[in-house]
């Protein structure tokens, strides 16, 4: 609104007169697209894996031009972002940014890395899952809560870090160097590969039938396997919605064992974790086109991206509002998940 025209209102108000009509030529407001839809979602996405980008390649120009996409989207949030040199190669960045709760001093981390593994032998590496679909999750999330912030307790800081795929150095550079006191944060959740059903391989999609689980509506979790507080207030929001988590610790032993494997000191979680802060790493586990030039973005569902943001964006609500008992350490082994009997999930859905 034009600033005369703010204060003519307010003149107007002030004389206590009847409340003006609204001229009819005045045009309604545009409506403020949904940063969680997947349309939106996927434009993130889409931008992210654009060849121009090259793969993202940690300490390349193509990270760099993530790193500015993502800051600069986050600036028309009206969050202010800040960087972080990382020392890698010829210069890598984490990106954080702050968005206040009521309580300014604990915080909740939430992040996703930005780099993937460039172009080797001459193709090209989208990492359309691994991790644009992060990355845009975690975008959606910030500008859902910096408009939310009256709903947070704990401050929130997202962060987006480089130089994952090399060996976690930016979220390890994070730590070693904290922007905020590693004191103060209360727990970290760190998104990497999001936007596809679980385990999408055939080997496991065979597996999750026989213990009933619904790839496309559940989401693995990994570092919740001694933290049964965190673990409950996850599962409320999945299940809220219709979602259901899978941790390696629900599972048979043969399959936990291989999921175990598949993210033991993986993930930017883990330098938090060495730490002493917990660490919730959601994804959806390894695909077929894990790490292949194929993990295109035509590979992503698009619905299930969006479900996942909506219910994390709870999530990232309900730690910052969490009481301090809910982070404590439990070394009680938790229940595994007991396969169905075969006559109930029947053949396998078609998606
Ligand atoms: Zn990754």
């Amino acid at each position: 609104v034009h600033r005369a025209f703010t204060a003519a209102l307010f003149a107007l108000a002030a004389c206590s007169s009847p409340t003006p009509p609204v001229p009819a030529s005045t045009p309604p407001p545009a409506p403020k697209s949904d940063p969680l839809s997947a349309a939106e979602l996927m434009s993130h996405v889409r931008a992210l894996t654009d060849p121009r980008l090259e793969g993202r390649a940690a300490a390349s120009e193509g990270e760099r031009a993530a790193t500015t996409y993502v800051a600069d989207r986050a600036r028309a949030m009206g969050l202010a972002p800040t960087e972080q040199a990382v020392r890698y190669k010829t210069g890598s960045h984490n990106l954080y940014a702050r968005i206040e709760g009521t309580n300014k001093d604990e915080l909740v981390v939430i992040g996703a890395h930005l780099d993937h593994l460039g172009r080797r032998d001459g193709a090209l590496y989208p990492g359309a899952d691994d991790n644009a679909s992060g990355v845009a999750l975690v975008l959606g999330i910030a500008a859902t809560l910096a408009d939310r912030r009256s709903e947070l307790g704990r401050s929130v800081l997202v962060v987006w870090f480089g130089a994952e795929e090399p060996g976690m150095i930016g979220s390890q550079q994070f730590v070693a160097e904290p922007p905020v006191p590693l004191a103060n944060i209360a727990v970290m959740v760190n998104i990497d590969m999001i936007g596809r059903p679980l385990l999408d391989q055939p080997l496991y999609r065979a597996a999750m039938g026989f213990l009933g689980v619904d790839a496309v509506k559940s989401v693995g979790l990994v570092g919740a396997r001694h933290y049964p507080g965190l673990r409950a207030l996850a599962d409320a929001a999945f299940t809220a919605s219709d979602g259901e988590i899978v941790a390696a610790e629900d599972l048979p032993d043969d399959i936990g064992d291989e999921v175990e494997r598949q993210s033991r000191g993986r993930g930017d979680s883990v330098p938090f974790e060495e730490k002493g802060i917990p660490g919730l790493f959601f994804g959806d586990g390894e695909s077929t086109d894990y790490h292949q030039p194929t993990d295109t973005i035509d590979k992503l569902t698009p619905s299930l991206l969006e479900r996942r943001a909506r219910t994390l964006v709870r999530v990232v609500i309900d730690l910052s509002r969490a009481p301090k008992s809910a982070f404590s350490r439990s070394d009680a082994i938790p229940p595994k998940r007991k396969p169905v009997p075969h006559s109930t999930y029947g053949p396998e859905r078609d998606h």
